[in-house]
């Protein structure tokens, strides 16, 4: 999100006259794009802007500005914390950065984090940062309104906004005709998608059809979906649509229903259990990854265990691993104690990591001797002679070289793997 984000303030200060440039010798302003989702998310960008003061004494015009969620939570004060920092700017108020930046010049400090009921940036082109030029995201709706009890985004990001499907489905085709072949439909909850006009509705499916009818050979993604709206609408729109990718990120948070409560997810075990059997029967061949917290307030042994064991029945094939970080301002801040002490939580999140790495591999071994097709991304990092790419689960595989060419769709027939590749070669066309 933040990386869209950034493609989108890129295309603002574009447009406004200033240029991009790739090293700190170059820079006037360096504009850091932040989350404030965890606490050591945020510890990073302090870090980052403590660094920077050692450019700014050799180079005495350099200015610092915050943008995104961190300037949302921490507003004014985060230029008396990090008082090297003279410009914060929040996530709605991103059209306002060339009046910001300009009162930077002449000698003030700005700060601007007006969140909007409104703002999707819809008309606005971003830049492609550091595109490869074959996969872009694309921004569907902004904010959410969830409330999960211990996240800070509905604080930081506002409310829940769709963006005019039309703007998604020009923006995927321009992308199509630049040589684009893969597209991420992005929001916090995309299944909460909703757009009317003249009164006909466009819900999240009929967003998906419309993206994947620019083209048959343009793949579509997306993330997140929220279990409790996952619905078979969209599990059929997804199966009608073989260029919309097999593979949904379903995050659960915890395989506990009392902490699923206590997390306000508005789930239980027993629902998402449901909607991974509904994503089996649809998509036989799709994959599912998670996010889970690892000690979130009053999470028991026995809680804890009801994790693992959801990861062993579900098996998913990736998963983003927390432990659980206490955001001010949030329900859980202010009414459940952070009571589960550091040294159990980093115990239990290295159980479930350690889990997840074994069902990864056993996942993986059960690809070897089957064939993809792969949209060829690039050089693997590893060697020159080999290419990588993405199988529609959106696992990697890496693969000989060949004739292969980046941008193209191939055939690879699995021949190995490690738990976060698949290792291949191409198959004859
Ligand atoms: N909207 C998406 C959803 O609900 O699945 C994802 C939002 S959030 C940016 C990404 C992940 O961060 C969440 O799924 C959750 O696992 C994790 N997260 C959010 N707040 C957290 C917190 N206070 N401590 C630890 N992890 C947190
Ligand atoms: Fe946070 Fe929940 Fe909204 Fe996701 S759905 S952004 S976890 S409040």
């Amino acid at each position: 999100m933040n990386f869209a984000d950034s493609e989108v303030v890129g295309a603002i200060l574009t447009e406004a006259g200033y240029t991009l440039c790739s090293t700190l010798e170059e820079a006037d302003f360096v504009l850091i794009n932040t989350c404030a989702i965890r606490d050591n998310a945020e510890q990073r960008v302090r870090h980052r802007v403590r660094e920077l003061r050692a450019q700014q004494n050799r180079q005495r015009t350099l200015r610092i500005g915050i943008l995104g969620c961190m300037a949302e939570r921490l507003q004014s004060r985060l230029m008396v914390e990090e008082d090297n920092v003279s410009l914060v700017c929040g996530p709605d108020a991103y059209r306002r950065l060339p009046a910001l930046l300009r009162q930077v010049r002449e000698g003030q400090q700005a700060s601007e984090v007006e969140l909007s009921t409104t703002e999707t940036y819809a008309d606005i082109e971003p830049v492609r940062l550091g595109s490869n030029g074959i996969s872009a995201y694309i921004s569907i709706m902004r904010g959410c309104q969830n409330y999960c009890s211990y996240c800070v985004v509905p604080y930081t990001r506002g409310r829940e906004r769709s963006r005019d499907p039309h703007t998604i489905v020009d923006e995927a085709r321009t992308l199509y005709e630049r040589g684009y072949r893969e597209v991420t439909l992005l929001g916090q909850n995309v299944n909460s998608y909703r757009w009317s006009a003249d009164s006909v509705p466009t819900g999240f499916p009929d967003l998906m059809e419309m993206v994947a009818d620019v083209a048959p050979d343009l793949r579509v993604r997306f993330a997140t979906s929220h279990p409790k709206d996952l619905s078979d609408e969209l599990l059929q729109a997804m199966a009608a649509h073989p260029n919309i990718c097999r593979c949904i990120h379903l995050p659960v948070q915890s395989g506990s229903d009392c902490m699923l409560k206590l997390m306000n997810r508005k789930y239980t075990v027993g629902w998402y259990l449901d909607r991974v059997e509904a994503i089996r029967h649809y998509l036989p061949d799709c994959s599912i990854t998670t996010d889970v917290i690892a000690g979130f307030s009053s999470e028991t042994e026995e809680d804890h265990q009801a994790t693992l064991e959801l990861f062993r029945r579900v098996r998913y094939d990736y998963a983003y691993m927390f432990k659980y970080s206490e955001r001010e301002g949030t329900y859980a801040s202010r009414h459940l104690a952070d009571d589960v002490p550091d040294d159990v939580k980093t115990r239990r999140l290295n159980e479930i990591i350690a889990l997840q790495g074994q069902i990864a591999l056993e996942n993986n071994r059960l690809e070897v001797g089957r064939e993809y097709e792969v949209l060829v991304e690039g050089e693997s990092h590893r060697s020159k002679e080999r290419l990588f790419g993405r199988n529609s689960q959106n696992k990697v595989l890496v693969f000989d070289r060949g004739d292969a060419v980046p941008g193209t769709y191939r055939r690879v027939l699995v021949t190995d793997c490690t738990a976060a590749t698949l290792l291949g070669q191409l198959t004859a066309e």
